[in-house]
């Protein structure tokens, strides 16, 4: 099943974070501790399940979400009362800092738990470290460990100077680790600000070093997949939710249609859509902003528009592109070699479902 199937409502629960990971790109640390209003959730939730039918609820954050925890017991909840008795699906993106109590909730309550490892472990320990500096690798692992035998649990690995050439031996951890699903993103420069160089990456270098470790996951039985290959086993016009699009709670009260876009004042406006007013309890949507988002289809990006490859790369995610480039419409030059290497390096033998296994989103 190629990415742009995915459909999620996100609710992005809270900005509070107990880490302080050093590429951070929220900049979780520097907003006050808001946690998502969940009058709003119900609102939109309700809103996005009759309109869809689609039962599938999405735990993400600007920090880390289980910060939020009674807030994900109360949203699951209003989730399933409003679904009247039909299966919901819930999907955690979470870093893994969390004690035996909410691991033990999460393991019985949750279908699929991406936790973040930027390993190799003293890659991890440099990075992903708490506000004292101290490293948070074994509790992370800690994490994993427990939930993968009560729930299904993928990594989610950032991608940095420290560890770029070192994605198989990556690979080689996480599979002795008992996992089989990992999703890699390289670091970029945050919305608004510039990353510090020693840990941005050049996307060819990623996506040379990539293809190794695809190929190495593959001999393991391990889905090795990331943001530029996400579709290359469909055929699709749009690259993924946010071209519906599909709604993004942030805590400050906003609909999204991207993760990225996850404050009401993200520079990347054009994602947001809607705005939840807490004393009508509605929330008004932006139709302007709809229709632009719908439109973002490749055929309309003309950059792309003779690229032999465009039903497969749908013109890349549109958060990145923006950021970028400051229009959803141009894709990011820069990008489309390593984008286009992939594709030839990986079409020969692709396999159906390969980059985003169906059975992680149902
Ligand atoms: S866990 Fe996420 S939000 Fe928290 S500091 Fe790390 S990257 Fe930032
Ligand atoms: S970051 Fe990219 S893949 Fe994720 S929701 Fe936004 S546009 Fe889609
Ligand atoms: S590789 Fe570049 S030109 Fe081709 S579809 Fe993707 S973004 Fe557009």
């Amino acid at each position: 099943m190629a990415h742009y199937n995915k459909k999620f409502i996100t609710c992005l629960m809270t900005t509070a974070c107990n880490l302080r990971c050093k590429y951070c790109i929220t900049s979780s640390m520097e907003r006050k501790n808001i946690h998502i209003d969940t009058d709003f959730v119900r609102a939109a939730m309700q809103e996005y399940f009759e309109k869809t039918r689609n039962f599938k609820v999405r735990f993400y954050s600007v920090g880390e979400p289980t910060q939020n925890i009674e807030g994900i017991k109360k949203v699951r909840e209003i989730a399933c009362d409003l679904a009247g008795g039909e299966g919901v699906y819930f999907e955690l993106l979470t870093n893994g800092c969390f004690d035996d109590e909410v691991a033990e909730w999460i393991g019985n309550h949750i279908h699929r738990v991406w936790v973040s490892y930027d390993g190799p472990r003293d890659v991890c320990d440099q990075i992903r470290v708490t506000p004292e500096d101290t490293p948070s690798t074994g509790r992370i692992l800690k994490t994993v460990e427990r939930l993968k035998d009560m729930t299904s649990v993928g990594i989610g690995l950032t991608v940095s100077l420290f560890n770029l050439r070192r994605q198989k031996e990556i690979i080689d951890e996480i599979h002795e680790l008992g996992i089989d699903c990992v999703i890699s993103k390289a670091v970029l420069n945050p919305v608004g600000k510039t990353v510090d160089d020693i840990y941005a990456v050049d996307i060819i270098d990623y996506a040379r070093e990539f293809v190794e470790a695809w190929r190495h996951a593959r001999e393991l039985g391990v889905h090795y997949t990331n943001d530029l290959v996400f579709n290359f086993d469909g055929h699709s016009s749009f690259y993924c939710r946010a071209c519906e699009p599909t709604p993004h709670l942030t805590p400050d009260g906003f609909v999204s249609s991207c993760d990225r876009a996850f404050s009401g004042d993200t520079p990347i406006q054009d994602l947001i859509y809607g705005k939840w007013d807490a004393q009508r309890k509605e929330i008004d949507y932006f139709p302007e902003r709809m229709d632009n988002l719908r439109s973002r289809r490749v055929e309309n990006m003309e950059e792309c528009s003779d690229c032999e490859i465009r039903y497969q790369c749908c013109g890349h995610c549109l958060g990145t592109t923006f950021q970028w480039t400051g229009d959803i419409f141009q894709p990011i030059r820069e990008y489309c070699p390593a984008i286009k290497f992939l594709y030839g390096e990986m079409k020969k033998d692709m396999r159906p479902g390969e980059f985003w296994p169906v059975e992680y989103t149902n």
